[in-house]
């Protein structure tokens, strides 16, 4: 498993949490969990230059300036909505990251096997199937758009 010291010197360096608030508190732990779940080499390879963009729903932008990256990076961007149970959002984190072992951006050939293979990574880190807490919200979500 991923150790405790290289997981929060992940965190720590993620300018998207300059920002202080409840809701940055609840993805930093959330994501501190899963992190901590993964094996070490998928923490290495999933984390190797990724930069996360997290927001919630009160602002509508947001800047921070990076120093620069060598050679190829990827952004996990993450919308915190208000009263998002914490177990959904670790699903979302786990499936995002998930993206991130597949190294590459989406192919119109591809249909859905990223989206099924994002979710068998969020399993075998053990954040599928949903809690039924996790899995209500999300439909009652569904329904406004
Ligand atoms: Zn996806």
């Amino acid at each position: 498993m991923a150790k405790e010291s290289d997981v929060d010197k992940f965190i720590e360096a993620q300018r998207t949490f300059t920002a202080q608030g409840p809701d940055y508190k609840k993805t930093k732990k959330a994501l501190r969990e899963v992190l901590l779940a993964l094996p070490d080499e998928d923490f290495a390879i999933a984390t190797k230059n990724l930069v996360l963009s997290v927001l919630h729903e009160k602002p509508y932008g947001q800047l921070f300036h990076l120093d620069s990256i060598k050679g190829k990076f990827k952004i996990m961007q993450l919308t915190i909505h208000k009263n998002m149970p914490i177990s959904l959002l670790k699903w979302v984190i786990a499936h995002e990251l998930g993206h991130a072992m597949q190294g590459r951006n989406w192919k119109e050939e591809d249909g859905d096997d990223l989206e099924v293979d994002a979710d068998e990574w969020a399993e075998k880190w053990g954040f599928l199937p949903l809690p039924k807490e996790a899995e209500e919200w999300h439909k009652e979500r569904a329904k406004k758009f």
